[in-house]
Order: C-alpha cells, then sequence, then structure tokens
C-alpha cells in the first residue's frame, strides 16, 4: 500500500451504468485508489480494475434503506484520508448531480483534506440518449432541466413545479418513480397538457433497459402495469415524440436495406 503524510480524495462519477461511459480519469484513479467507497447504482463491474491491494467499502442507499448515513460516510472519507490514503469515493452519473458530493467535498474541506472532483456523465444524459431522446432539440426543446421528484424530510428547497410546467421544454426527473402520480398532478394542475410525450427509463444505458413511452394522461397507470422500478428517469417534453420518428426512420432504411 502507498501512504503519504496527507491523503487525497477524489469524488469521482462512474457515469450512468454502462462501464464503458466511464471518463479515462475516473477509470485513473479507480486504479490507482487505496480506498474505494462506493454507492449502490455504480456497475461492479468498475471495481474489477481497482488493484489488488485497494480496500472496498459499500456506502450504498437504496431508496428508504442507508447501509451508511451521509454522516459515517463523510467520517470514513476524512479517516482514510487522514491515514495517507489515496481514496476514491465512486458515485454513479455525476458526483454533483443529485449526488451529495458537494456534502463531501464540504466535509473534507473543513478538515483541511485535499479533494478533486472527477465528473461523469448523469444518468438523464446517458439514459436519454441510450433511448434516443434528444434533451434539446432545434425544433422542440431549447432548454431542459434535470429535477428530483423525491423530497425527504429535512428538505430545503421546494420544488416549483408551477414554474418547471412552462419554463423548461424537456424536464428530466430523477427519483421520481414511486412519485410519478403525484408529479403527474402537479403538472397538470400548472397547466401542462395532458398530450404532452413522456418516457420512462428503467435501468438506463445497461442490458435490461427499459422505456415506456406515454403521455401525462396515462404514464402512471402504464407505469404501474409495467411494474416500472428504481433506478428510472422521467423525461417529460415534445423531444420524447421524436424517438418515435427516429425509431421509424430507423426502421425504414432497415427495410430498404434488407
Ligand atoms: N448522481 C446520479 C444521480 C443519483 S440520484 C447521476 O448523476 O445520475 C439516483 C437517481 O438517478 C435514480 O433514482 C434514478 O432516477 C437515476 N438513475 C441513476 N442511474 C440510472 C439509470 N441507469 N437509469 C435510469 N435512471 C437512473
Amino acid at each position: 500500500m502507498r501512504e503519504s503524510a496527507s491523503g487525497k480524495v477524489f469524488i469521482v462519477g462512474a457515469g450512468p451504468g454502462d462501464p464503458e461511459l466511464i471518463t479515462i480519469k475516473a477509470m485513473r484513479r479507480i486504479e490507482q485508489a487505496d480506498v474505494i467507497l462506493y454507492d449502490r447504482l455504480i456497475n461492479k463491474e468498475l471495481l474489477g480494475y481497482a488493484s489488488s491491494y485497494a480496500e472496498l467499502v459499500y456506502c450504498g442507499k437504496a431508496p428508504g434503506s442507508h447501509a451508511m448515513s451521509q454522516q459515517l460516510i463523510n467520517e470514513a472519507l476524512v479517516h482514510y484520508a487522514s491515514q495517507g490514503k489515496t481514496v476514491v469515493r465512486l458515485k454513479g452519473g455525476d458526483p454533483l448531480v443529485f449526488g451529495r458530493g458537494a456534502e463531501e467535498a464540504l466535509a473534507l474541506a473543513a478538515q483541511g483534506i485535499s479533494y478533486e472532483i472527477v465528473p461523469g456523465i448523469t444518468s438523464a444524459i446517458g439514459a436519454a440518449a441510450a433511448a434516443g431522446i434528444s434533451v434539446t432539440h432545434r425544433d422542440y426543446a431549447a432548454s431542459f432541466a434535470c429535477v428530483t421528484g423525491s423530497r425527504c424530510h429535512g428538505d430545503k428547497m421546494a420544488i416549483r413545479w408551477d414554474l418547471l410546467a412552462h419554463s423548461v421544454d424537456t424536464l428530466a426527473i430523477y427519483m421520481g418513480v414511486s412519485e410519478l402520480p403525484a408529479i403527474r398532478e402537479e403538472l397538470l394542475k400548472h397547466g401542462k397538457a395532458s398530450s404532452t410525450p413522456v418516457a420512462l427509463i428503467e435501468r438506463g444505458t445497461t442490458p435490461s433497459q427499459r422505456t415506456i413511452i406515454g403521455t401525462l394522461a396515462d404514464i402512471h397507470t402504464l407505469a404501474l402495469s409495467m411494474k416500472l422500478s428504481n433506478p428510472a428517469l422521467i423525461i417529460i417534453g415534445e423531444v420524447v415524440s421524436v424517438r418515435e420518428q427516429l425509431l421509424q426512420a430507423e426502421q425504414h432504411a432497415a427495410a430498404l436495406i434488407s
């Protein structure tokens, strides 16, 4: 094990699921780590790139059940770095998009421990691309927003569904599976058209990816009947209809070739 006077923590994005969607920088940090503290949503294949001496610590958080509290994770990062170790904090997607990476960075900064953020492809971008959805489009969407669908006890920021319903063209909603009926109701209440196309992308960028397409009128019943489960993203906006055009064009081209 390589030890120096002061360790360093790399807060690293593992990408959305497909292990090949990690950055070269993130991969190098994994290879060099003495300790890797990893989350539930990272692709476990990535841990295979750690050195044989690396200690692997699971800190996953499934909805409703936490293997390690955020406080404990922060303390563990400080603990390992204080021993002079090279620490990787490996998170799904991007560490700063609903990843609590900033809280960890703050805890490290408060103890004078150096850290670096290595960004990753966030799941909205990865899953949308894998499902054939372009989150912006010159004809359909000049803006998109990443929104959390889950509000935990103690969260300080309210979600402004009233503004989001009108001021953003494409909504990418994380952690929204169990809240889908409520989200849908909020958007409809604030005047979003019930014909607005919606895509639900489950386990995006992985071999078991599933995409469910509907509209704000029926998406909650579709999710129920298709037994949508975590992790999944909700994409709302006209860009979802472009996906259908894309699929039709692909089928047409395939028919011409065969
Ligand atoms: N930091 C992560 C997000 C963590 S919040 C990122 O940048 O992607 C966890 C939520 O991300 C899940 O509830 C789900 O909404 C979304 N998510 C993560 N991986 C996903 C995947 N492979 N497919 C669809 N959604 C995913």
